[in-house]
């Protein structure tokens, strides 16, 4: 009885690790978000298997399913469609209620968009902190105001067509001076780092019509 929380590319299908291509291999069954996207990485590497969708909406009822499989006997690898699982993405419920039934889990760890933006951004990272995606709605205002005294760097999620609004409010409540780099497409062809301070990119932004994937990481306050 082991689950498997595999980590698979965030672009770049080349980014998968031996010990998750074998782990793929050998497993009865594969949970993923979206079959058909994760389809395209399992065709490239030649792995046929028993697929079973494990979404944000999945409810209970695929837990439960999932859970009888592996008391079953039979092994099960949890993937997402980028990254890590439960980074962002669904595996919270699954795990748990795995470790609640003595199911044993064994992690295959790999990439995962805000380590890879924060290695390269240039901002310090011995320590910092994931936000995730931040709330759009309620505690939005009250969280990014918060950051304003956040002397670590602060690494969240961004949709494209948010990225500008976010920018504003951290120039409003954070000050336009503060350090960002925004690490767009990471691993894919037009992977980009964009870096200056939040008015600077701000504005860069204003002339280009932001697209791809997002990873923000602000510096804490006082890092120049
Ligand atoms: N589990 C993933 C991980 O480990 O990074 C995160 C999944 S989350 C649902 C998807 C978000 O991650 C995207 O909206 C984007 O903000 C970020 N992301 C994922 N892949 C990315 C990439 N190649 N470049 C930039 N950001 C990416």
């Amino acid at each position: 009885m082991i689950l498997y929380i595999v980590a698979t590319p965030i672009g770049n299908l080349a980014d998968i690790t031996l010990r998750a291509l074998d782990t793929l291999r050998k497993v009865d069954i594969i949970a993923c978000e979206d079959t058909r996207h994760s389809q395209i990485l399992l065709k490239k590497y030649e792995i046929e298997k028993k697929l079973l969708s494990y979404h944000a909406h999945s409810g209970q009822s695929k837990v439960e399913k999932l859970i009888a499989a592996l008391k079953d006997g039979q092994e099960v690898a949890l993937i997402s469609d980028a990254g890590t699982p439960g980074i962002s993405d669904p595996a919270y419920s699954l795990i748990k209620a795995a470790l609640n039934e003595g199911i044993k889990i064994e992690p295959i760890p790999g990439p995962s968009a805000f380590l890879t933006a924060i290695v390269a951004s240039g901002l310090p990272m011995n320590q910092f902190t994931y936000l995730g995606f931040i709330p759009t709605k309620k505690g939005r205002q009250t969280l990014l105001k918060s950051l304003a005294e956040e002397k670590r760097t602060v690494v969240f999620y961004e949709s494209p067509h948010r990225i500008q609004k976010t920018l504003s409010q951290l120039e409003e409540f954070t000050g336009g001076e503060r350090r960002i780099v925004i690490g767009r497409e990471l691993t894919k062809i037009h992977e980009e780092f964009i870096r200056g301070t939040v008015t600077e990119v701000k504005e860069g932004f204003a002339e280009r019509k932001p697209k791809g994937e997002f990873v923000v990481v602000l510096g804490g306050k006082g890092v120049v």
